[in-house]
Formats: C-alpha cells, sequence, structure tokens
C-alpha cells in the first residue's frame, strides 16, 4: 500500500466512523514507502482515532506509535518455531528490550499448539513488558492449513481450558463469555462493527473472511469480532474486556 492510498484509507475509515484502528499485514512494522515508515502512518492515525494498534510478529521493535502493540505468539517454542519460522527467541528479546508501555500477547489457537497455553502464560509470566493475552481460534480458509483447525471436541477442550486459566488468575483479557460462546459459537455476530481495507486501498464492511475465502460461521473463531458483538449487545463481561484491552494501561 502507498503512502497516500494508506492516508486516504485512514481519512475513509475516520469518516466512515470507525474510532479503533488496528494496523494488520502481512508484517506492519515491515511497511515504508520512500521517505514514510510505519511509525508515520502510526502517528496520523494517533492523531484522529480514540486508539490505535498493531499486530505484529515480534521480530521488528515494538517501541512504536500505537496505544497497543499485540504480538503473536502461537505455543511453545518449538512449535511457534515450526508454525513461524524460527521466530521465537527473537520475540522473546525484542520483548524483553521493549519500553512501550502496552504490549499484549496475541495466541490463535489451533489443533496443534491448544494444549501449551498454560506454559505459554507461565514463562509470559517472566516479562514484565507482556500485560496480557488474548486468545482466537485458528480459522480455516482452505488454502492447505486444514490441518490446524480444530474440531468441536478439542476446541470445546480447548476453551474450557482458557476459561479455567483466566479463573486461576492467568491475565487472559477475553471476557469469559466470549470465550464460552466460541464453544458452539452460540453468540449473535454484528459483522459490521469490522470495516477492513485491503492493500489496493479497497475498503470492505463486515466480515473479515469476505474477499479472503469461503465464511463458514460454525468455524468462526474470531474473538475480536465476538467481543466487539457483545459489546454492543451490552453484555458487561465484554464492555470490561474492551475496557482493559483499549483503556486501561495498568
Ligand atoms: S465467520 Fe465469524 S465474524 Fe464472520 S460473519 Fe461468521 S460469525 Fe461473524
Amino acid at each position: 500500500m502507498s503512502w497516500n492510498t494508506a492516508v486516504e484509507s485512514i481519512e475513509r475509515l475516520y469518516h466512515d466512523a470507525c474510532r479503533i484502528l488496528v494496523f494488520e499485514g502481512g508484517e506492519p512494522l515491515m511497511w515504508r514507502d520512500g521517505k514514510y515508515t510505519f511509525s508515520d502512518l502510526a502517528r496520523l492515525a494517533h492523531n484522529k482515532f480514540l486508539r490505535t494498534a498493531v499486530t505484529t510478529n515480534g521480530t521488528f521493535n515494538l517501541n512504536v506509535p500505537t496505544d497497543i502493540v499485540w504480538v503473536s505468539i502461537d505455543g511453545s517454542k518449538s512449535t511457534h518455531n515450526r508454525l513461524r519460522c524460527n521466530s521465537f527467541d527473537k520475540i522473546v528479546a525484542n520483548l524483553s528490550k521493549a519500553t512501550h508501555p502496552k504490549i499484549l500477547v496475541h495466541f490463535t489457537i489451533n489443533n496443534q499448539n491448544w494444549m501449551e497455553l498454560e506454559n505459554l502464560l507461565d514463562m509470559l509470566n517472566q516479562i514484565p513488558q507482556v500485560k496480557g493475552v488474548t486468545l482466537q481460534l485458528f480459522y480455516p480458509y482452505n488454502q492447505g492449513e486444514t490441518s490446524l483447525a480444530l474440531d468441536r471436541k478439542t476446541r470445546r477442550l480447548a476453551m474450557e481450558s482458557a476459561i479455567m486459566l483466566k479463573r486461576q488468575g492467568y491475565p487472559i483479557l477475553n471476557s469469559t463469555w466470549s470465550l464460552k460462546a466460541m464453544i458452539n459459537n452460540s453468540w449473535k455476530c454484528h459483522e459490521h462493527l469490522l470495516t477492513n481495507v485491503d492493500p489496493d486501498g479497497t475498503i470492505t464492511q463486515g466480515c473479515y473472511v469476505k474477499s479472503r475465502g469461503e465464511i463458514d460461521c460454525s468455524q468462526c473463531g474470531f474473538t475480536p469480532v465476538a467481543e466487539a458483538s457483545g459489546a454492543f449487545d451490552l453484555i458487561p463481561g465484554s464492555l470490561l474486556a474492551g475496557w482493559r484491552i483499549f483503556l486501561n494501561n495498568k
């Protein structure tokens, strides 16, 4: 995406009443166009939006001017390295030296890593820069990665285990409501709350899967949409999760 397309997209999102902006990739922190880097885009968005965030693979300097930095870690060192190109040590090193005030880890639960959540949480406990963890479930786009999808039984076990760990005091920021709702996908989706921008500047309102694959709501693992939908329906747990993730800086 060029600088001009990015600036135009940010203006259009703001004009369309979006108030939280999350940069995703690819890898957003690699973005540059001529003299402009990701930090220039982040500063521009920060001046307009109520909250800004970025989701990164964690292999770059994490001190960027968004309110929140989400670092993807997908399991124990060996599983993560298998799934994400041997990047685990580099991520941990970057986390340990980061000075950004709000770094969260985002864990996408799949068929290979769902048993590793507790160990990962214990490990992250040793890194004070990590202020919390958010979870979502792998969604199969049917592009050769279907083996990572969880079957019904495993999905239930994974979610029940996450709920138990949250009750034990681990810093899982998803609401218990949304974790429970993920077991059978028994939540009402307000997909209009989400707006996506593609690299060519195309803006699509609604489900993230639109224009990327076949929408199968029975397989949905998009906890951010579930949480936003819950907040829209004034579910207290989702409102609290939103406050903890986006507003609370402790
Ligand atoms: S896949 Fe998930 S986010 Fe997309 S429309 Fe279905 S329930 Fe909503």
